[in-house]
């Protein structure tokens, strides 16, 4: 045997000296002998092992570093160990073992080589070889080790960065199809959705939107948190509704949400329901709010061969947007589309866009037609109130009482005011330049006129006054006739405009009187002369003795208040003979004339001059 170089020992590195070394061999000479020279040379976890079988259990129990295996033994031989073990082995690992023999025969060294072996240890050792062979072995094995452990942790690394990209493609998808705000779907959700919902349903469809109408208002009082929480509990109940019914829903714009449901029975009040449930009261900051909402639905019936799917969606999902259009027009809660309501909101629409393109292009379309107002003894013309026509080269002629409600709605009710004003005052300088005048002409002023001209810091008064002295009118000969919705404003604003507008003597009348709000209390601190008596008191009431009844309670009414009283609507002798009985003061209607263009007018006048 031969002595140890102590240089050796100290030189071993100590990843190398921690080595753990199994050593195989039946021959208890043979262990020994390489056990002292391994623990000579330093290594510090040596185990030996005389029974193959043993060492097998050894190795799977925990598995070594280096394996040096004999190989001839009596129950398994080498090759056999090998075998066993290395069907244990990792992927990407292999069985680190030097193989003992005295053999050097080349069969069986390829045996050996062909099992898995790395080298050899010839016997008898010589044990400068054989430390050498073995530093050999367990460097490429240590090298190994951690070449496997850094491809393990970049392994680890690559699968939390594939973890996290599905998280991250889970939550783009989740954004993707949710409302932010309600965590509902959103319209791009509710379009997979849909597909899902009509492949699965069998009868009809129903589109249901559904707007929560004040948000706006609720976001400048109570800002958009506020409305972003009355959006989600409302949200919230929709989808519990939803679940029930076996629909979808979500949100489909700003304050909208869409619901998708098969049909039932009553549908109406289906509706209904599921409205009053998502709008029912809220808690909110320690009381209650209302939330006010409208709803529009469509029907659409399940998918035929000839209909694209997708085609019939859309064409559902107009239809509801147009009956939710139209609910808010007409101020209904719900509404069912039906074809009218197509039609309705197509011409409304055209009429729209018209008055936009006449009002910036041909404002000629619009003139005035003037209806003179007769003292009741039907002897005196006092005074015309001028009415709008519009004639639309391709729309025909519209009446303004199609046209100006879609004026106030659009706003465009302001400019449309504005050249009323202008066509009666340039009427009026143009007669007074042509000769004598005597006769005030009464124009219509909308509430919303003159909200929207408020709200622009603009005042109606200085509009007249400025027009007055451009166009040097005298005192006396402007009228003007407010409807008694226009009471409905901040009323103490709206009496301050009408003192300024007596104080410059420029006449105020409550037009349509009788059919609107205006309370006693009202009327009386109201600083106006006129009341127009509703054509619909005047109409029948020469031939029905309740109608009759109820307009002298009104002219009654008036006279108490001490306004100065205009029937409107007089078309018979009859009519004018029981307003004459009934101390009515003034009459207008087509008994007199209906409201003529201006040459028609200037004749009118003429001939009425002469008549009496
Ligand atoms: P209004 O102010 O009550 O005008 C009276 C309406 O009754 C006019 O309808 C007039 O043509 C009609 N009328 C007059 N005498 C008779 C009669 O004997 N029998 C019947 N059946 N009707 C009679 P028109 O011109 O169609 O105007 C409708 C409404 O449109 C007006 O009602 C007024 O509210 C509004 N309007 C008309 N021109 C203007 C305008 O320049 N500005 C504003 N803001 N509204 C206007
Ligand atoms: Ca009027
Ligand atoms: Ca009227």
């Amino acid at each position: 045997m031969k002595v140890l170089d102590r240089q050796d020992a100290s030189a071993l590195p100590e990843e190398l000296a921690a080595a753990r070394i199994l050593v195989v061999d039946d021959n208890p000479a043979n262990l020994t002998v390489l056990a002292e020279l391994l623990r000579e040379t330093g290594y510090r976890s040596v185990d030996l092992e005389a029974s193959p079988e043993m060492a097998v259990r050894r190795w799977l129990a925990q598995p070594y570093d280096l394996l040096l295996l004999d190989m001839r033994m009596p129950e398994l031989d080498g090759l056999e160990v090998m075998a066993r073990l290395r069907s244990q082995v990792a992927d990407g690992d292999y069985l680190p073992c030097i193989i003992l023999t005295a053999q050097t025969d080349p069969e069986t060294r390829a045996a050996a080589l062909d099992a898995g072996a790395l080298d050899f240890i010839l016997k008898p050792f010589d044990f400068d070889e054989v430390l050498k062979r073995i530093r050999n072995a367990l460097q490429t094995r240590l090298l190994h080790r951690q070449a496997r452990q850094r491809l393990d942790a970049y392994g680890q690394t690559i699968s939390a960065q594939q973890q996290a990209l599905a998280e991250r493609e889970h939550d783009i998808a989740y954004l993707a199809s949710h409302d932010s705000i309600t965590g509902l779907l959103n319209r791009h959700g509710l379009c997979q959705g849909l597909e899902e919902l009509a492949q699965e349903t069998k009868g009809d469809l129903v589109f249901l939107l559904v707007e929560l109408s004040d948000a706006d208002q609720l976001m400048l009082l109570e800002g958009a948190q506020s409305v972003d929480y009355l959006l989600r509990e409302a949200g919230t109940r929709l989808a519990a509704l939803m679940q029930d019914l076996g629909g979808i829903c979500g949100v489909w714009r700003g304050q909208t949400f869409l619901a998708v449901f098969p049909a039932r029975e009553d549908l109406k009040s289906e509706v209904e329901r599921i409205l009053d449930t998502v709008f029912a009261p809220l808690p909110f900051h320690g009381s209650h709010v209302v939330l006010h909402g409208r709803g529009g639905y469509a029907l659409a019936s399940p998918a035929s061969k000839d209909v694209d799917l997708v085609d019939q969606r859309h064409a559902a999902l107009r239809a509801a947007g147009l009956a939710l259009a139209s609910a808010h027009r007409l101020g209904n809660r719900a509404l069912l589309y039906d074809a009218r309501l197509a039609e309705s909101f197509a011409r409304r629409h055209r009429i729209e866009r018209a008055m936009q393109e006449a009002l910036q292009t041909q404002p000629e379309q619009f003139q005035l037609a003037y209806q003179p107002k007769v003292d009741i003894s039907g002897h005196r013309v006092v005074g015309c109130e001028a009415l709008l026509r519009w004639h639309h080269p391709s729309l025909g002629t519209i009446s303004p009482g199609e046209f100006i409600p879609i004026a106030e709605d659009t706003g465009a009710i302001e400019i449309l005011g504005m050249l009323v004003m202008d066509r009666v005052f340039s009427f009026l300088s143009q007669r007074l330049q042509r000769g004598s005048w005597n006769l005030p002409i009464a124009f219509n002023v909308s509430a919303r006129q003159f909200e929207l001209m408020r709200a622009r810091g603009m005042s109606l008064v200085n509009a007249i006054e400025t027009r007055r002295a451009l166009y040097h009118i005298p005192r006396g000969l402007i009228e003007l006739e407010i409807t008694e919705s226009s009471l409905l404003t901040d009323f103490d604003w709206l009496v301050t405009q009408l003192e300024k507008l007596r104080e410059n003597a420029i006449g105020v009348a409550l037009d349509d009187f009788g059919t609107g709000y205006s309370s006693l209390s009202y009327l009386q601190n109201l600083p106006i002369n006129t009341l127009k008596i509703d054509r619909s008191f005047v109409d029948g009431a020469a031939r029905d003795r309740r109608q009759a009844a109820l307009l002298s309670n009104i002219l009654q009414l008036a006279r108490d208040l001490k306004f100065v009283s205009v029937a409107e609507g007089v078309e018979t002798v009859g009519d004018l003979d029981l307003l004459r009985d009934l101390s009515c003061a003034i009459a207008q209607g087509y008994y007199f004339s209906r409201p003529l263009m201006e040459p028609d007018l200037l004749l009118w006048l003429k001939a009425f001059d002469h008549r009496s």
